[in-house]
């Protein structure tokens, strides 16, 4: 009985193994072509303050493929971050995110800012640092609206790199968010030594905020952290009114949610502000 069952995990692994090996080829085959012809675009999920009020978007990579069908960002991300294309699609992101928020701040004439997914690897890339100020002045964005979301894994990817770059950035007035703030493994050590304006309290801990003492204590000591350290702190995936209460109640001053809105294609983002922004809702 052993034996067999052995036999057949083995054979389930093997078979797991080399679906999700063929997937990724056929992603990597798919992605250059789709980034070169433009077909991954940009959602964006607004950002809203204490009062309800959308005061920024968060920009989120979308493809459709043909043969694909959807790909989830992280599902490509990480193929392109693994084949060598995460500076093309990283760099692709960053321009298109730049060039709908100058149109997105034309329309709405509110003071919004955007936030854009930055993998760590993009931060190897040589003059990335310029490269984020020159795509900023083309695009005609002052640097005080754009905020650059990294993760924890900078840490464990030459973080002596990473640094000067952050500051060289910060510096000219980009803001720097930790993303999933407390799901890595060394979230505090790195506070002390990364120059960090806004923490996202990751979403697992939003999710059981309401039922959960433990899930609940953990948000108020990251709201701790944050408002000790002076930065902002941004609720990530707050789908119900009682968890958003709940945070408000906390101290934290920003969410992003389903119970917002959706990641919306831009040309919805504009009349999504005006809905919430007219001064009818609390
Ligand atoms: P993230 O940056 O933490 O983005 C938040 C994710 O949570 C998004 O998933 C968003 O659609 C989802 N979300 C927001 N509110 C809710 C909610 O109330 N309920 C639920 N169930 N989900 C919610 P998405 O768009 O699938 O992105 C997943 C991850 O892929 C992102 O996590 C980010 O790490 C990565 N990503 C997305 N776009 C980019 C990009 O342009 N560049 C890079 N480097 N990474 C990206
Ligand atoms: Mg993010
Ligand atoms: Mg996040
Ligand atoms: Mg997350």
């Amino acid at each position: 009985y052993q034996a067999k069952r052995t036999r057949n995990d083995v054979c389930l692994y093997r078979h797991d193994y080399e679906a999700g090996y063929l997937r990724r080829v056929h992603i990597e085959q798919r992605l250059r072509g789709a980034i070169n012809q433009m077909q991954i675009t940009m959602a964006y999920q607004p950002q809203l303050d204490t009062h309800s009020r959308v005061v920024g978007v968060e920009a989120l990579a979308r493809w459709n493929d043909e043969e694909l069908g959807y790909v989830p960002p992280n599902e490509f991300v990480e193929v392109a971050e693994s084949c060598g294309l995460i500076a093309e699609l990283g760099n692709y992101v960053l321009s298109r995110s730049l060039a709908d928020f100058r149109k997105l701040l034309d329309q709405v004439r509110e003071p919004l800012d955007l936030s854009v997914n930055i993998s760590a690897m993009q931060f190897m890339q040589a003059g990335f640092g310029y490269l984020v100020l020159s795509e900023l002045k083309k695009h005609g964005v002052h640097p005080h609206y754009l905020t650059l979301e990294i993760t924890e894994t900078v840490f464990m990817s030459g973080f002596d790199q990473v640094i000067p770059i952050l500051e060289q950035l910060r510096n000219a007035g980009v803001s720097l968010s930790m993303d999933d703030f407390g799901t890595g493994y060394s979230s505090l050590s790195l506070l002390r030594k990364l120059p960090i304006d806004e923490l996202k309290i990751d979403k697992s801990f939003v999710d059981n905020i309401i039922e959960d003492e433990s899930a609940r204590n953990m948000v108020e000591s990251i709201i701790a952290i944050g408002q000790n350290h002076r930065m902002r702190l941004v609720a990530e995936g707050v789908e119900e009114r009682a968890q958003f209460s709940a945070l408000v109640a906390m101290g934290c001053g920003r969410f992003q949610g389903y119970l917002f809105s959706r990641p919306i294609p831009v040309t919805e983002v504009a009349s999504l502000v005006k809905h919430f922004n007219s001064g009818v809702t609390t």
